[in-house]
């Protein structure tokens, strides 16, 4: 058995989970990329002590991709389950990390798992199969504001039950660095600084800002040695924009500030 995952809960996400699973309600994440939508569901599953399947779903993913194929072997065609048939016989918590990339037919396929039927069709076999007790479908989604990111639909959406993911406050966020990386509370406070700065300056036109996992990455380079100028400008200035402009006006804050 792995140990369960270090989660520092930022409200009442544990209850309002652990309650969406007794009712079996789907659970659905929202937020930005990084702000510990994956850890919590890891820590989830864990404290219920249920098997985790996580699909990163991406503009390719198919219903197929998650219920499954035949594939031939030697003269016959084998039927695979695939992921989410799987999770539905075992009983498993599958995540739907980015479920809005997905292709349609995906959404097609769990609607009527999301409802009283908890049940997956699976069209190749021509079969249904009702989903095990402790089944719990959870999906994540990126409501980003921008062009480029993709809706889901209220048809979809009011499937779930649903909780809003953002940046912890100053004091947890730094306690998760601390916790993550080991590295001195002063220095985290200064990175947790520098990151509400940043989100702050909405002027920049960032597609997506800081995220705790940047921070995250900046504090474990300065853990490991790395000067901390390097390092923030490695780990949270570059991955945020290619725009020359804006990563030296961001580089001679950080600069100011760490
Ligand atoms: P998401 O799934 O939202 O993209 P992750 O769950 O992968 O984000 O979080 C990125 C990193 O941020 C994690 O690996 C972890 O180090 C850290 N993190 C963010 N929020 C928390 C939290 N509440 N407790 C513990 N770690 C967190």
């Amino acid at each position: 058995m792995s140990s369960t995952p270090y989660y520092h809960p930022v409200g009442k996400e544990i209850e309002v989970f652990e309650q969406s699973y007794q009712n079996k309600i789907p659970f659905l994440l929202k937020g930005p990329t990084g702000t510990g939508k994956s850890r919590f569901i890891e820590y989830m599953a864990s404290v219920l002590d249920k098997k985790l399947i996580t699909i990163a779903c991406h503009e390719e993913t198919s219903s197929t991709d998650l219920i499954g194929r035949y594939i031939i072997k030697g003269t016959e065609a084998v039927w695979i389950d695939g992921p989410l048939t799987k999770a539905v016989k075992e009983g498993a918590i599958i995540y739907l990390d980015e479920i809005a990339e997905a292709r349609p037919d995906v959404i097609v396929a769990i609607h009527s798992l999301t409802d009283h039927r908890r049940e997956l069709y699976i069209d190749k076999l021509g079969s249904t199969i009702k989903a095990h007790n402790d089944f719990m479908l959870v999906a994540s989604f990126n409501p980003g504001y921008q062009k480029g990111f993709k809706e889901l639909k209220p048809s979809t959406r009011q499937r779930f039950v649903a909780l809003s993911f953002g940046y912890p406050s100053e004091k947890i966020e730094a306690d998760i660095l601390v916790n993550e990386t080991d590295i001195d509370n002063a220095i985290a406070k200064k990175l947790v600084n520098i990151a509400n700065k940043i989100r702050n300056l909405t002027e920049l036109g960032l597609t997506e800002t800081v995220s705790t996992r940047l921070l995250v990455d900046a504090a474990k380079l300065i853990k490991s040695g790395l000067p901390k100028r390097l390092s923030v400008e490695v780990a949270i200035v570059e991955p945020l924009t290619d725009d020359l402009d804006i990563i030296d006006a961001l580089k001679d804050l950080c600069n100011l500030m760490i």
